[in-house]
């Protein structure tokens, strides 16, 4: 039996006390409608790690939607309803909370979003992925910090292992499949012995996830604090080729990832540059498979698209003597994160360079003479301006004028070459 926990004091312990108010409060107004209250999922976990989460999780054996109405009237915040699926999200100052009716869930199919209906705190933990994900604590008068572990989780917290409900939960969903590698490798915990056959006896049913779902989860990865353990766990077990058979979730990833939280410090190495280490080692026809199977949004799709293009000029860039004009003419098509990509991937310190060289100085260099300038220095409308402005923009890269005096010289000279023809 785990020791008795005072999970109201852990409350208040870890939770800001404006949170901590807010639940007391939407605790009584349950009671008062004759609801019960809970606070469920991750954060329950989290609270028992010690570890911070904000993001609160309400279910209500009840009605969500009409309790966050009434709750709003009281810290006079924004509200968002999903009439649809029972669920609102309260948000003031900085905060949100996300309330849901406790629901049960049945799947027709897998793979399919399951058909829900509104029902006990016991059926709505029941339908969760894990058995640390499905804990919950009673915020009602009376019941307030109660924990509901009908699934032992608290014990898979100390044991330090990922275990689902039933033998069926990663056939039900797949996604799943990602989420339980995912926490494993975030919690450093262990997959159950039996979860862990399940789950590749399951790898086969990701099959039947939709794009959008597997990008979720994928993006949901690459926010971890470390992306690539989870790649890396996922290769181990077969999981990875689902995404792609190509990719790789060795050392050379890991290398790569941590050279880009290193160079995006302190913020997150974003999305993009991420996904384009993972793609890296893809051909351009693999490349279109992964963009298809993530139906990845067209910024991300061209940025993997860039990614791989600029994978095979990586040898021109890496020519000795290149100018500062070829390095931009080479680079300009190309997105920021294709370029730090293949910065990060590259073999040639040249090359790498030069990539370098264009992001910090190069790709800022603009000329200071206008199209209204150059006609009124007499150069004809027409193709000619644009002409020019690439002469000027060009002779600005090298290094060969620096004033706008200078940029006005080489005009009035090129004009006077065309005069001389
Ligand atoms: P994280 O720390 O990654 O945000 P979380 O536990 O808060 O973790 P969410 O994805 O926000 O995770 O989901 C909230 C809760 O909903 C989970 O704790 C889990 O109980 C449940 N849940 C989410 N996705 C699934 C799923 N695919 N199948 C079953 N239960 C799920």
């Amino acid at each position: 039996m785990p020791k008795r926990i005072n999970f109201g004091k852990l409350i208040e312990k870890q939770l800001p006390a404006e949170l901590v108010n807010f639940m007391w409060v939407a605790g009584e107004i349950a009671h008062t409608r004759g609801e019960k209250l809970y606070l469920v999922g991750g954060v329950v976990r989290d609270l028992l790690l010690g570890q911070a989460n904000l993001d609160l999780d309400l279910v209500v054996e009840g009605n969500a939607i009409e309790l966050a109405q009434q709750l709003k009237k009281i810290n006079k915040g924004k509200i968002t309803t999903h009439p649809r699926f029972n669920t609102a999200k309260l948000q003031w100052d900085n905060w949100s909370v996300d309330l849901a009716t406790a629901r049960s869930e049945t799947y027709d199919k897998p793979g399919a979003l399951p058909t829900v209906k509104p029902s006990s705190i016991d059926d709505d933990l029941s339908r969760r992925d894990f058995t640390i994900n499905a804990m919950a604590i009673g915020l009602n008068p009376g019941y307030y910090g109660r924990p509901v572990d009908p699934h032992g989780g608290r014990d898979d917290l100390k044991s330090k292992l990922i275990r689902v409900l039933h033998g069926q939960s990663f056939t039900d969903d797949a996604t799943r499949i990602w989420r339980g590698l995912r926490y494993e490798q975030r919690l450093d915990f262990h997959l159950e012995r039996k979860t862990l056959k399940l789950l590749q006896r399951d790898i086969p049913m990701l099959d039947t996830i939709s794009a959008d779902r597997i990008r979720y989860e994928v993006e949901c990865i690459l926010k971890e604090k470390y992306p690539e353990k989870v790649f890396r766990r996922a290769e181990e077990l077969e999981v990875l080729p689902k995404l792609h058979p190509a990719l790789k979730g060795n050392g050379w990833l890991a290398e790569r990832f941590e050279q880009a939280r290193k160079l995006s410090f302190p913020a997150l190495p974003e999305v993009g540059l991420y996904l384009a280490l993972l793609a890296y080692p893809l051909t351009s026809e693999e490349t279109e498979r992964l963009i298809s199977r993530l139906r990845l949004p067209k910024s991300l799709a061209q940025n993997l698209r860039d990614t791989i293009a600029l994978k095979g000029k990586m040898r021109l860039l890496a020519t000795p003597g290149l100018s500062p004009s070829g390095i931009y003419r080479l680079l300009a098509p190309y997105s920021s994160p294709a370029m730090v990509a293949n910065s990060l991937a590259t073999e040639s310190p040249a090359a790498s360079q030069n990539i370098h060289m264009y992001l910090t100085r190069l790709k800022y260099i603009e000329i200071s003479l206008t199209g209204d300038d150059l006609m009124r220095l007499g150069v004809a409308p027409g193709p000619h301006i644009r002409e020019i402005i690439e002469l000027l923009h060009k002779a600005r890269l090298d290094g060969k004028i620096t004033s706008k005096q200078d940029e006005v010289d080489l005009v009035k000279g090129w004009l006077a070459a065309k005069q001389m023809k």
